[in-house]
C-alpha cells in the first residue's frame, strides 16, 4: 500500500549496465520535477511532463514523496549504479529544489550516480555539494552529468534539434563537472530531423570522434517519434524516417570510442526499424553489444542477410537533402 509521503516517480526500473568492463545493477528513476526549463527541442515529449505548483515547498515535498516510492519498492544495497532523470534537468535549482538534491546524495550515498542535466545548470558548487554528500570513497567517480549534447554540431543542434546551447556551452560544463570531480555522459541523438539517413551517420561519426577527450561515457540514442512533438507533425506527413538499425550496426561497428546504445522502439514504426523481419535480432543485438562491449556481435549482424539491407544500401546512396524521404 502507498502512503501518503510515498508517490510513484515517472517511472522506475531495474536493469543492467556496463561500467569499467563489468556489468552492474542499475536503478533507472524518472522523478517528475518541475519540468524543463528550455521545453523547446523539437522531438521532446519529456517537456511536457512537469509538476504543476508554485510554492518550492510543495515540488520538495512532491519529489520526497518519490523517493520514498523509490526507498519502498527496492532494496537499494541491490545496486551499484543510479540513473537519474528528470522531465529536464536535476541539476536546475526551480526545477529540483536543493534541499531535494541533497537527501537523493544521502540515499545514494557509496553509488555511482549518474544524473542528467542541462550544461548551464552544472556549477562548481552545485556539483561539489553534491557529489560531497555522495562520496563514501567507494568510487573513484561518484558521480557522472550526463549531457544530451546530441551532436557536436552547432548548426544540426540548432536547426535540427533547437537545442538552446552550444559545444563551447558543453565543453565548459565537462571542464566545471571534471574540476568538481565529476565524470561526464554524453547522449547523442541518432537521426534529428531535416537530415538524411547518410548525413546522419555522418554527424555521428564526426561526434564520436570529436568528443572522446571530454568524456568518460556516451550513449547514442537513435531518434524516435514521441508523442506531441514537433517531430511528430512530420513524421506523420511522411517528411521523417526513424533511421535503419543497419545504420545503426554500422556505426557501432566502426566507432572510435566505446559506445552504448539502447534502441527505444526498436523494430517499431516510431523508433529505430527495418523490415519487421531482421529487427528483433538486431535490436537485442544491440542492446547485449551494449552489455557486453562485443564488436564481434555487431559484425555477425552486420553481415545477416535481409532484402531490407538492398533498401537500406539504397536510401544511403541516393536520398538527397531537403526532400521527402524515399522510404516510411
Ligand atoms: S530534450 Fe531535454 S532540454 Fe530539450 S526540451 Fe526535452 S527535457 Fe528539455
Ligand atoms: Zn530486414
Amino acid at each position: 500500500m502507498i502512503s501518503e509521503n510515498q508517490k510513484k516517480p515517472l517511472a522506475c526500473w531495474r536493469g543492467k549496465e556496463r561500467y569499467n568492463g563489468e556489468t552492474v545493477e542499475c536503478l533507472t528513476v524518472i522523478f517528475e520535477s518541475g519540468g524543463c526549463s528550455w521545453a523547446r527541442c523539437r522531438m521532446c515529449s519529456y517537456r511536457h511532463e512537469r509538476y504543476q505548483t508554485h510554492s518550492c515547498e510543495e515540488l520538495a515535498g512532491h519529489l520526497h514523496a518519490q523517493l520514498g516510492w523509490v526507498r519502498s519498492q527496492f532494496r537499494l544495497d541491490e545496486f551499484s549504479m543510479i540513473k537519474i532523470f528528470t522531465s529536464g534537468s536535476f541539476f536546475d535549482p526551480d526545477e529540483v529544489p536543493p534541499a531535494f538534491r541533497t537527501e537523493v546524495a544521502q540515499a545514494f550515498r557509496g553509488k555511482i550516480v549518474i544524473a542528467e542535466s542541462r550544461p548551464e545548470y552544472i556549477t562548481a558548487e552545485t556539483i561539489e555539494s553534491f557529489v560531497s554528500d555522495l562520496d563514501n570513497c567507494t568510487h573513484a567517480t561518484p558521480l557522472y552529468c550526463a549531457i544530451g549534447l546530441e551532436t557536436t554540431n552547432d548548426p544540426i543542434r540548432e536547426k535540427c534539434i533547437n537545442k538552446g546551447f552550444t559545444y563551447a556551452d558543453f565543453t565548459k560544463a565537462t571542464a566545471v563537472a571534471h574540476a568538481a570531480g565529476a565524470g561526464v555522459k554524453a547522449y547523442l541523438l541518432f537521426k534529428p530531423i531535416f537530415l538524411t539517413e547518410a548525413e546522419a551517420i555522418a554527424d555521428i561519426r564526426s561526434s564520436l570522434a570529436g568528443l572522446a577527450k571530454y568524456v568518460e561515457m556516451i550513449s547514442m540514442n537513435p531518434c524516435t517519434v514521441q508523442k506531441r512533438t514537433e517531430l511528430e507533425l512530420y513524421w506523420r506527413q511522411g517528411a521523417y524516417r526513424p533511421a535503419y538499425l543497419w545504420s545503426v550496426l554500422s556505426i557501432l561497428k566502426d566507432a572510435p570510442v566505446d559506445v552504448t546504445c539502447d534502441p527505444l522502439g526498436g523494430g517499431q514504426k516510431r523508433g529505430p526499424h527495418n523490415c519487421g523481419t531482421c529487427d528483433y535480432e538486431i535490436t537485442r543485438g544491440i542492446r547485449d553489444y551494449s552489455l557486453t562491449g562485443d564488436r564481434d556481435l555487431i559484425g555477425a549482424l552486420l553481415d545477416m542477410d535481409c532484402p531490407c539491407k538492398n533498401e537500406w544500401e539504397y536510401v544511403l546512396a541516393h536520398e538527397q537533402p531537403y526532400c521527402m524521404p524515399l522510404t516510411r
